[in-house]
C-alpha cells in the first residue's frame, strides 16, 4: 500500500505574527494557528509524527487566548478515524515543545523516536525555555518525563519511505520528516516552517524566505529553510490552517 499522511490539528494557539511566525513582520497582529501532528499510513508500521498540544489550562498559561475544544486531543481525534493509540507503533517527535508532544504516554504500544539534542536539551534548557519544555524547575512534570526514546543523531530511515533528518534552529535538535508518496516527496516540517509565509520570502528584498520569530540559532533556523526546500516543494508546515483544506496528502 502507498503512503498517505493526514494532518490532524489538536488545538489552536494564538500567537503575534511578527514575533513567533515571521519574524519582525507584522508585530502585534494577533493570529491563532493549529497544533498538528501527522498520521502516516499505509506502511509496514503505522506512524505518527507528533502528538500535540495540551488541553486548553495549559493551552492558555503557554499562549494566552489558546484552546483545546473537547475532542480536539490527539486520542479523541484518532479514534474517531477508527485508529485506537495503541494500534500506533512509532511516534516521531519533531521537537519536544509543549504544543508537539502532549499526551504521549497514551501510546503505550509506540517506539518514541527522538534527535538526541532535542532530547538532553529539552531535559536540561537555558531558562528562557523553561516553559516551552514545561520544566521541572517551575514545578512542573513535563510530557516525556520517565518516557523511553529511541535517539536518532542524523538523517535516518525510519521505516522503508519515511525518514528523519535534522532540520535544527527552533530548536537545537530539531528534525523533520520526509515521505515518499505516489505523489512525490512531502517534508513534514515540524516548526523548522511555521507557515507557508515563510516559504514565500520577500522576492522584492531578495530574500528567498521569511524567517520565522523563535529560534535557538538564527544561522540553524536559516540553514534548515533552504536545506528543506532543497528536498522537495512538497512541504507541510508545523502550524499553518492551510494543510487542513486536505484530509488526506498522499
Ligand atoms: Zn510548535
Amino acid at each position: 500500500m502507498a503512503l498517505s499522511i493526514r494532518p490532524i490539528n489538536t488545538g489552536m494557539i494564538q500567537v503575534d505574527t511578527g514575533i513567533h511566525i515571521t519574524q519582525g513582520r507584522n508585530v502585534g497582529k494577533k493570529v491563532y494557528i493549529p497544533a498538528l501532528t501527522w498520521l502516516i499510513e499505509g506502511g509496514e508500521k503505522l506512524i505518527l509524527v507528533d502528538t500535540g498540544m495540551a488541553a486548553t489550562k495549559m493551552a492558555d498559561w503557554h499562549h494566552k487566548g489558546s484552546y483545546q475544544d473537547e475532542g480536539m486531543d490527539i486520542c479523541s481525534q484518532l479514534q474517531k478515524i477508527g485508529v485506537n493509540p495503541k494500534d500506533i507503533d512509532i511516534v516521531i517527535f519533531t521537537h519536544l515543545h509543549w504544543d508537539h508532544c502532549y499526551n504521549m504516554k497514551e501510546f503505550v504500544n509506540a517506539e518514541y523516536i527522538v534527535h538526541k539534542k532535542e532530547l538532553d536539551f529539552a531535559k536540561d534548557p537555558i531558562p528562557p525555555y523553561y516553559r516551552s519544555y514545561e520544566s521541572p524547575v517551575l514545578g512542573l512534570e513535563p510530557p516525556f518525563v520517565d518516557v523511553s526514546f529511541t535517539v536518532v543523531e542524523g538523517e535516518e530511515q525510519i521505516i522503508p519511505g519515511v525518514t528523519v533528518f535534522p532540520t535544527p534552529g527552533h530548536s537545537p535538535g530539531h528534525q523533520s520528516v520526509e515521505v515518499m508518496t505516489d505523489g512525490g516527496n512531502y517534508i513534514i516540517a515540524g516548526d523548522a516552517v511555521f507557515t507557508e509565509e515563510n516559504l514565500k520570502g520577500a522576492p522584492d528584498e531578495k530574500l528567498p524566505f521569511l524567517p520565522i520569530g523563535r529560534f535557538t540559532s538564527y544561522l540553524e533556523m536559516w540553514d534548515s529553510l533552504v536545506k528543506i526546500a532543497k528536498r522537495s516543494s512538497l512541504i507541510l508546515p508545523g502550524h499553518d490552517l492551510k494543510v487542513l483544506e486536505k484530509e488526506i496528502y498522499k
